[in-house]
């Protein structure tokens, strides 16, 4: 009793030379090998309410002990309900992978770094995310999507540099064993040393057994930090640097895009190539012409096909009229052959191409134009 009126009378000097005084309703006074009555006393005497073990923060337990997923649901109901807003619903893709970044970001700066937080844990609000940022919905789907792992890596490597929270949470970890390792002026890290490691050579002392499941997980991310040898400690970046060693062997990934032409397979693809200088596209046009019995042209760049195709389309005459209509179907068509190539690994020859593009003419012209002109569409 004495020792907690010299406690009190301290808290009362802080008090009053800091003008901070400890709030009784949010104080509490935990009790340990004291008897019910003392503890009674005590509480009556001073007024705070009695505290229960193990104390919650944030609606999660603090505890040194592996918590069940139960324990971790606040956590999760946290997570979820920011992705859970009417605003949430409405925003758009991209809107969705700021909100879920900004939300990660949250767990990988505060929780991460307080708690071990269990796979198990890590993997369900990550499912949620991945439904969220592909289905704008906050429930789990069982629809394969794109997974959560590769959304994780760098833009280089393919990915939406979104943070890996299972990846971050082992770097906080070995962040923890270097301090410990380095012995850095923390209370915790004091008192770890003062009864488990006791003068032994942490990184090949065995793992204290009887240690709590928070110390262990500490000590046993040894080989992680000595794996990715972490060199000085420059304050709070260093989970990040530990991170991005972790995650930073990936394979780049190289956009590389066959640039071949699907129509001809001899050149690198280009508009002036497509339309104007593949052999293919030359053989539908000339095919074209012919039907509508111009003579033929080949031109030899862009600017002297563009010149020519305004050339015949210039006026109101049917002549006029009809070579536009070919002249825009023949470009959709030859557009179509080539991502039909190249999507459906379909392809058809230029005679067919072109029957179908005098076929598709002689449906859309009008009587006027037909009798005017001297198409030859059979
Ligand atoms: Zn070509």
């Amino acid at each position: 009793m004495a020792s907690i009126t010299h406690l009190q009378q301290c808290l009362n000097h802080f008090y009053g030379a800091s003008g901070l005084r400890a709030n009784q309703e949010k104080s509490s006074i935990f009790f340990r090998g004291v008897t019910h009555l003392a503890s009674e006393e005590i509480v009556q005497k001073f007024g705070y309410s009695r505290g229960e073990l193990p104390v919650k923060y944030l609606g999660v337990l603090l505890s040194t002990k592996k918590m069940s997923i139960a324990q971790w649901q606040p956590l999760i109901e946290k997570m979820v309900a920011r992705i859970s807003s009417w605003t949430a619903k409405k925003l758009s893709y991209a809107g969705r992978i700021q909100l879920v970044q900004s939300v990660l970001f949250g767990i990988q700066a505060y929780w991460s770094q307080l708690f071990l937080i269990p796979s198990k844990v890590l993997k369900t609000i990550e499912t949620y995310f991945r439904s969220y940022v592909w289905l704008g919905e906050n429930v789990i789907t069982r629809r394969s999507l794109v997974a959560w792992d590769k959304i994780c890596t760098p833009k280089s490597a393919g990915g939406l540099n979104l943070i890996n929270l299972k990846v971050w949470n082992r770097a906080a970890t070995a962040k923890n064993y270097w301090d410990l390792a380095h012995k850095c002026d923390k209370m915790w890290i004091k008192w770890i040393h003062a009864y488990y490691i006791k003068g032994q050579q942490i990184s090949d002392m065995p793992i204290p057994q009887q240690a709590s499941w928070l110390v262990r997980k500490v000590v046993e991310a040894r080989s992680l930090a000595e794996a990715i040898q972490i060199q000085t400690r420059n304050n709070k970046s260093m989970i990040r640097q530990i991170y991005y060693k972790m995650v930073g062997q990936l394979p780049r990934v190289e956009w590389k895009v066959d640039t071949k032409c699907v129509l001809c397979q001899s050149c690198d693809e280009s508009r002036n190539h497509m339309f104007v200088e593949c052999e293919f596209a030359r053989s539908i046009w000339k095919r074209l012409l012919k039907r509508m019995q111009r003579q033929s042209f080949w031109a030899t760049s862009w600017d002297q096909h563009w010149k020519w195709a305004i050339e015949n389309a210039k006026g109101k005459s049917s002549r006029a009229a009809i070579f536009k209509m070919v002249y825009v179907e023949a470009i959709h068509t030859i557009w179509n052959e080539r991502n039909l190539r190249i999507f459906e690994k379909q392809s058809r020859e230029a005679e067919e191409l072109a029957r179908n593009v005098a076929c598709i003419c002689n449906v859309r012209a009008t009587d006027q134009t037909r009798t005017c002109s001297n198409l030859n569409f059979d």
